[in-house]
């Protein structure tokens, strides 16, 4: 499915205390592309993919998957698109704390009211180095593995696009390293959308459609 991007831009506050944190953004995103977002810490970025996922509402521009504006339908219809076709990786995992891996992986699943797909979980868990790891709860797990979990779960239910907002953000630079392997990976073997906001060039450097955003200005970089 692809994705248009047009004219998207987001104003916070009112008058004097105006932010512009997007400032008319246009891409084209095409079935299986991989493409980084590398821009400076305010610079956008979060702004930019919570506006393309589905999470947050431009001030103005839209967002269209297939022939479908995701922010003209009701709430709920979005909500039902997102956890079919969207997955979302976040830089400080946003595991739920009392569930245990397996649980946490399981929970889009649930929310839609579907039945766990055993094998496909099991699949996952051993793409992702979890076998050992699926009964064990968040803080029981290391920086690096919790994020595995959080890809896991942005998986479960199959979606066709990763949105990927800094994962490696709050690892180290071995665990950080292995989780982007993985997500190349993914993207490359089950031909996932993958979308990565980076401030690491070498992160961005691993995508083939790169992109720069600057104070809200978002800009494809031409590889020659
Ligand atoms: P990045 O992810 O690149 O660090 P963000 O997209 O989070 O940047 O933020 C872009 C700009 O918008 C920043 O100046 C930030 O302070 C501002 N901003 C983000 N969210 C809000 C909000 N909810 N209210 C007001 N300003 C915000
Ligand atoms: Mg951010």
């Amino acid at each position: 499915m692809e994705i248009q991007v047009k004219e998207l831009s987001k104003i916070y506050g009112t008058q004097e205390n105006q932010v512009v944190a997007l400032n008319r953004a246009s891409l084209t995103i095409h079935q299986g592309d991989f493409i980084s977002i590398m821009g400076p810490s305010g610079s956008g970025k979060s702004t930019l993919l919570h506006l393309i996922s589905g999470l947050d509402l431009p001030t103005s521009g839209s967002v269209t998957y297939g022939s479908t504006n995701i922010h003209q339908g009701s709430d709920r219809n979005l909500s039902a698109f997102r956890r079919q076709k969207i997955g979302f990786i976040f830089q400080q995992f946003h595991l739920l704390p009392v569930l245990t891996a397996r649980e946490n992986i399981l929970m889009p699943l649930l929310l839609d009211k579907k039945q766990a797909d055993e094998t496909y979980l099991q699949e996952l868990a051993c793409l992702l180095g979890l076998e050992s790891r699926l009964t064990h709860l968040p803080h029981e797990l290391s920086g690096g593995q919790q994020q595995r979990v959080a890809i896991a779960r942005a998986l479960i239910a199959r979606p066709d696009i990763i949105f990927a907002d800094e994962p490696t953000g709050n690892l180290d630079t071995k665990s950080g390293s292995q989780v982007m392997e993985m997500l190349c990976r993914i993207q490359e073997n089950m031909s996932k959308t993958l979308v990565v906001i980076t401030h690491d060039p070498r992160i961005a450097g691993m995508a083939r459609r790169r992109f720069t955003i600057v104070d809200g200005e978002l800009s494809e970089v031409t590889v020659s």
